[in-house]
């Protein structure tokens, strides 16, 4: 294990920000992290965790150490007539562990396919697509506690999972280094293929769904044609998150915008972020899809994703996006929210 100085980040976020941190350290093993705990780099700087870098911006550097999870490993724990459980270690990326279950032939988590990054941060934001969170199969998960050098096993119920949020992102933020997730995936036939833009992109290309590779498929497929790849345009993915109303609040808009897209969602109402950005932009009557100012922009064809057209800084993207975040509150009165994470 090696601590590196005054290291560039450029490689390791999606957005390709240059950014320059302290301290740097890629963690191989679990014998690492506690070797890790006795060094003073350790002990004497704030701590980043990374994976793959694609939910995060950085606005400035770093003044402190990044530990990038390199944990390797996938393992089926147990198996009975229904389910089989799978421990997976943090450092995997997640469509390895994806492209593992559907290779066996289990169901739970094919609609969650190409989703970017590691295993280990996926509990951070509970990650979700096409109508499934991990939280809907996670079992539990394992953590090193970097304030006492100890490990911890959060149950599920622990991880106070909410959308894209837990306890990972709020009060454990920083605290607990995610080292390998439980999963319970389903032997039996469990597709979930509810969600209208799937349901519509199998029907239309009369796709039968025979396992969950089928499903893994088409997610895949549909994925590759609404989102911008990074290793292409650098991009975090969805920057804002979607905003949920009360039910009142919702007719009162509603009788404004009649055509405002919406879901029932838990007794609050949905409303898509991307068509809210659509409906603004940064003059009248010119919507923010397809802007470009310097190096950023909003990607023309999906405008929830920010990118970076190259040589962009953190601050550029942030600016952008902040006046994105005043434009829909002028018009709407609806605050977004980030669901990148701001560094
Ligand atoms: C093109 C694109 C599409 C995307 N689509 C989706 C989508 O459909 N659904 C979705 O939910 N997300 C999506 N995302 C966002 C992203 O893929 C997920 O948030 C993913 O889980 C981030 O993983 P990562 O390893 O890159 O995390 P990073 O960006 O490295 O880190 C994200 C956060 O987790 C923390 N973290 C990282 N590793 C650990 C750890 N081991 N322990 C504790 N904390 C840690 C970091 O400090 C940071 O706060 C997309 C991103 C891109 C670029």
């Amino acid at each position: 294990m090696k601590i590196q100085k005054n290291y560039n980040l450029s490689k390791l976020n999606t957005f390709g920000i240059s950014v320059q941190v302290k301290f740097f350290v890629e963690i191989n093993t679990e014998a690492d992290l506690k070797e890790l705990f006795n060094i003073k780099e350790f002990k004497n700087n704030e701590k980043l965790f990374l994976g793959g870098g694609s939910n995060v911006l950085f606005t400035k550097d770093f003044n402190g150490l990044v530990i990038l999870n390199k944990l390797k490993g996938i393992e089926i724990l147990k198996d009975n007539s229904n389910d089989v459980f799978i421990r997976c270690m943090g450092g995997e990326m997640w469509y390895s562990l994806v492209d593992f279950s559907v290779e066996r032939g289990l169901w739970g988590i094919e609609n969650l396919s190409l989703v970017p990054g590691t295993v280990g941060a996926a509990p951070v934001q509970n990650i979700g697509a096409y109508g499934v969170e991990i939280k809907d199969v996670l079992e539990n998960v394992e953590a090193f506690d970097v304030d006492m050098g100890k490990n911890k096993i959060f149950q599920k119920e622990e991880c106070k999972f909410g959308y894209r949020d837990s306890v990972f992102k709020n009060e454990f933020k920083g605290k607990y280094f995610i080292t390998a997730v439980t999963l319970k995936l389903s032997k039996k036939e469990n597709k979930n293929i509810n969600y209208k833009i799937l349901q519509d992109y199998l029907e239309k290309n009369k796709i039968e769904i025979k396992n969950s590779k089928d499903v893994s498929d088409a997610v895949g497929a549909i994925r590759k044609s609404k989102l911008p790849d990074p290793k292409v345009i650098h991009n975090a993915g969805s920057f804002f998150k979607n905003v949920f109303v009360k039910v009142s609040e919702f007719e009162k808009l509603q009788k404004i915008y009649p055509e405002m897209p919406h879901f029932d969602e838990d007794e609050m109402v949905k409303i898509p972020a991307g068509w809210l950005i659509e409906e603004c932009g940064p003059v009248n009557g010119i919507s923010w899809k397809g802007y470009k100012k310097g190096n950023v922009g909003v990607h023309e064809k999906q405008a929830l994703v920010l990118v970076n057209y190259g040589g962009a800084t953190g601050e550029e993207v942030l600016s952008l996006a902040n006046e994105i975040i005043s434009s829909v509150k002028d018009k709407f009165g609806l605050k977004l929210s980030p669901e990148v994470n701001l560094i």
